[in-house]
C-alpha cells in the first residue's frame, strides 16, 4: 500500500496533504501535480505587482519534505481503478493507495465560436503572465466573461491604461456570485473607470479584428480573454464509476461513492443537510474543505459544515461576501465610513452579510458576522442597520446568553 494519495497540487491537496501530518497520519502521502512547479496560490494571479505575476508558493520544497509529503511535480493521473485501489499516471507508472483524495478543481469553460482558440484562458499562472506580458498602455483588450475573473484583470487592466472592454451573456456583471447591490457598485466603478460594457450579448466568433457579436458588431481588440466560467474536473471520477453530477458527489463527511475515495474542493459536490449538493468554487472553501478531508481520511467523522466566505478586490475596492445571499432573503444595509454592509436575514435569522468598501475596511465586520451567523442569532433589523450597534457586543451578548 502507497497509504494516502493526493491527486492534484493546488489549494485543496497541497493543504490536505499538511493537514493530515497535523492530523497525526503517520503513513506515506503522495500528492500528485499537473505544472511543473511546487504548489502555488491561485489569488494572486489577478493582482499582478508591477506588471508581474507573482508566483506565491504554498509551501517551500524544504516543508515538503520536512513533512514527508512525496510531491509527484508534473505528473497527472489517466486512469483511476476503484476497485483495485490504484491511479495510473501519465508517465505509466501505477500508484496503490489506501486512501484516495480527488482534489482535480475545474478547468475553464471553453468558448465554441469560429475563433475560439484566439481567446486566452487564465487559470495557471502560466496563462495569467501570458495575459499581463503582452498587453500594455493603448492596446485593447477584450473580455468575455463579465464574473469575478473578467471583472478582476479588467480593473488590473484599467490600472495600466488598457482600453478594456467585458462582454457578458447576461444583463448585467458579476450576477452568479455577487450580491446585486454590491455587482451594481462595481459595474458603475468599471464605468467611471472607462470600461466598456457589452452586456446581453452573444459572441459568435473572434477575428483578427476582434469579437464579433450577435447583433453584428465587432468590439476591437488586440487581445481576447475568455474568462465564462468553470467546469469541475470530474472525468478520471467519472471514468472510475464514481457518482458524479455538477461534481464529484460526496456525503457530508467528503467520502465518494467509493468508500475509501475522498473529494474536495472546486471539483467536489458535497451533500447539504436539506438535501441535494452544492459545490463552491473559491479559495476559502479550498482550504476548509481539505482540512476535513484530511482529519477524516485519518480516521475522524467530520461533518463539513464551514460558511462559505469569498473576496474580490478591484480598483481599490475590496468586497467580501460570507454565507450564500439569495434575492429572497430579508435585506438590511447599514452604512460604515467609506462603505457599507449588507445583512441577509431567513425569516428572522442571520445567514449571511456582505460588504463593500475601500482596502480591506469591511474585513473585521465581516468576520464578525460570520461569527453571528455561526451563533444563530436573530437579531432585530434596526439594532443591525445602526453602525452603532456594536456587532461584537451582540456576539458578546448571543454567546453571554
Ligand atoms: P464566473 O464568476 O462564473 O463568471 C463567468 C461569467 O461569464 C458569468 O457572468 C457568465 O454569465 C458569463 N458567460 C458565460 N458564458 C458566456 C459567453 N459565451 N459570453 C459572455 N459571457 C459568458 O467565472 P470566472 O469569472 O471565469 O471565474 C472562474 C472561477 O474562478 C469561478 O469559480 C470564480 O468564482 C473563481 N474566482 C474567484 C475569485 C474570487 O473569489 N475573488 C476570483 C477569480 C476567480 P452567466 O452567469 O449568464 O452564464
Amino acid at each position: 500500500m502507497d497509504g494516502i494519495v493526493i491527486i492534484g497540487a493546488g489549494e485543496c491537496g497541497t493543504r490536505a496533504a499538511f493537514a493530515l501530518r497535523e492530523a497525526g497520519y503517520s503513513g506515506a502521502v503522495t500528492l500528485v501535480g499537473a505544472e511543473p512547479h511546487l504548489p502555488y496560490e491561485r489569488p494572486p494571479l489577478s493582482k499582478p505587482m508591477n506588471g508581474a505575476v507573482e508566483m506565491k508558493l504554498i509551501c517551500a520544497k524544504e516543508a515538503l519534505e520536512a513533512a514527508a509529503i512525496n510531491y509527484l511535480q508534473g505528473s497527472s493521473a489517466s486512469k483511476l481503478d476503484a476497485d483495485a485501489g490504484t491511479v495510473t499516471l501519465s508517465d505509466g507508472r501505477v500508484l496503490s493507495y489506501e486512501k484516495l483524495l480527488l482534489a482535480t478543481g475545474a478547468r475553464p469553460r471553453r468558448l465554441a465560436c469560429p475563433g475560439a482558440e484566439r481567446a486566452l484562458e487564465f487559470r495557471t499562472h502560466a496563462q495569467a503572465e501570458a495575459i499581463f506580458a503582452r498587453v500594455g498602455a493603448a492596446q485593447a483588450v477584450a473580455i468575455i466573461g463579465g464574473g469575478l475573473i473578467g471583472m478582476e484583470v479588467a480593473s488590473v487592466l484599467r490600472e495600466k491604461d488598457v482600453d478594456v472592454s467585458v462582454i457578458e451573456a447576461a444583463q448585467k456583471p458579476l450576477g452568479r456570485a455577487v450580491p446585486q447591490r454590491f455587482a451594481d457598485r462595481l459595474h458603475a466603478r468599471h464605468v467611471a473607470e472607462g470600461v466598456h460594457f457589452h452586456l446581453d450579448r452573444g459572441v459568435v466568433a473572434i477575428d483578427n479584428d476582434g469579437v464579433i457579436l450577435a447583433d453584428g458588431s465587432t468590439v476591437p481588440a488586440d487581445l481576447v480573454v475568455s474568462a465564462i466560467g468553470v467546469l469541475p474536473e470530474i472525468d478520471l471520477a467519472e471514468a472510475a464509476g464514481l457518482a458524479t453530477g455538477d461534481g464529484i458527489l460526496t456525503d457530508t463527511f467528503l467520502r465518494t461513492s467509493a468508500p475509501e475515495i475522498f473529494a474536495a474542493g472546486d471539483c467536489a459536490a458535497v451533500a447539504q443537510p436539506g438535501g441535494g449538493h452544492a459545490r463552491f468554487e473559491s479559495w476559502r472553501n479550498a482550504r476548509t474543505q481539505a482540512g476535513t478531508a484530511a482529519r477524516n481520511m485519518a480516521g475522524a467523522a467530520e461533518v463539513f459544515n464551514a460558511i462559505p466566505w469569498f473576496w474580490s478586490d478591484q480598483y481599490d475596492l475590496g468586497l467580501q461576501v460570507v454565507g450564500l445571499p439569495q434575492p429572497w432573503h430579508q435585506s438590511v444595509v447599514r452604512s460604515i465610513g467609506d462603505g457599507e454592509l449588507e445583512f441577509y436575514l431567513d425569516d428572522g435569522r442571520l445567514v449571511a452579510a456582505a460588504g463593500l468598501g475601500i482596502g480591506n475596511s469591511v474585513a473585521k465586520d465581516i468576520k464578525l458576522s460570520e461569527m453571528l451567523i455561526a451563533a444563530g442569532v436573530r437579531p432585530g433589523s434596526e439594532a443591525l442597520a445602526d453602525p452603532d450597534m456594536n456587532l461584537k457586543a451582540l456576539l458578546k451578548s448571543t454567546r453571554a446568553a
